[in-house]
């Protein structure tokens, strides 16, 4: 891989190079450089001046891939340029990576000590979530278990279904899930694995319907808001397997032929508050 990239953050397009001074001059008849080419003319034999000037008038930013743990940024100003497009073309989508972040106008620097949040997409799962449990759950997910009706102790949902009032996902939904659906990790392109899914009324109305899903190769959770959740969980999952009530002030029944709540009784459950 090349050590240099030169990358235009607003397009997040990047260019690799072994040479940027070399790649400016080259290039200065681009449109992208047009705000530089006076001055890349005016001293073309300055690397660094080629540099400064390519930096802050054409808003562009140098990558310097130092090794594998170790990774330069200089920009212009402002806030630090966003890597993660970058990270992910060239395959440096990764955590455990120093980034520093040079701002070449008032010659500050910033280091992050990343653990993912510079270079992928998605947030950290909390320090308890535990990735051998799911990991072993997911790679039988064409298998039935006999303890697949137990709960998936960090699945927690709103939903419930007649044999489960737990507020959590048994493994069999889970696996249904699983089976159905392939959203690809925006850093990893594999599957995601669902790991929670509710819908909960904020003061005067039904928020979206909010579904979490996290990678088993970059370990990152990614939450989505879903516009139609009972539409959805009807796609992911069969009949027999579909949640009969949404906990809200009290468990409402689910008419998913309608894909509607409400009608039926309201059931009260004994024990279990609003
Ligand atoms: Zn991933």
């Amino acid at each position: 891989m090349s050590p240099y990239f030169i990358l235009h953050p607003p397009s997040r397009q990047s260019w690799a190079t072994a040479d940027p001074h070399q790649w400016l001059l080259d290039r200065r008849d681009d449109d992208l450089l047009a705000p530089a080419r006076e001055r890349l003319l005016a001293s073309p034999d300055d690397p660094e001046r080629c540099l400064r000037v390519a930096l802050r008038r054409c808003g562009l930013a140098l990558i310097h891939v130092a090794n594998e743990q170790r990774v330069l940024v200089r920009h212009w100003s402002g806030p630090a340029p966003d890597l993660r497009g970058w990270a992910k073309q060239n395959s440096s989508a990764k955590a455990n990576v120093v980034v520093t972040f040079e701002a070449l106008k008032n010659g500050t620097f910033f280091v992050h000590q990343d653990d993912g949040d510079t270079l992928l997409c998605g947030e950290r799962t909390g320090p308890d979530f535990e990735w051998a449990v799911y990991e072993a759950r997911y790679a039988k997910r064409r298998v039935h278990e006999v303890d697949d009706s137990d709960d998936a102790f960090a699945s927690v949902t709103n939903f419930e279904w007649e044999k489960s009032l737990h507020e959590r996902l048994t493994w069999r939904v889970l696996k249904a899930s699983w089976n159905a659906e392939a959203v690809p990790c925006p850093n990893c392109d594999i599957p995601l694995m669902l790991v929670a899914f509710d819908w909960r009324m904020g003061m005067l109305s039904f928020r979206s319907g909010r579904v979490v899903r996290v990678c088993l190769r970059c370990r990152r959770r990614f939450e989505v808001a879903v516009q139609e959740p009972l539409a959805w969980l009807a796609s992911v999952l069969p009949p027999p397997l579909r949640p009969s009530h949404l906990r809200l002030w009290a468990a409402v029944p689910i008419d998913w032929g309608g894909l509607s709540l409400g009608r039926g009784r309201v059931v009260q459950r004994a024990g279990r508050g609003g």
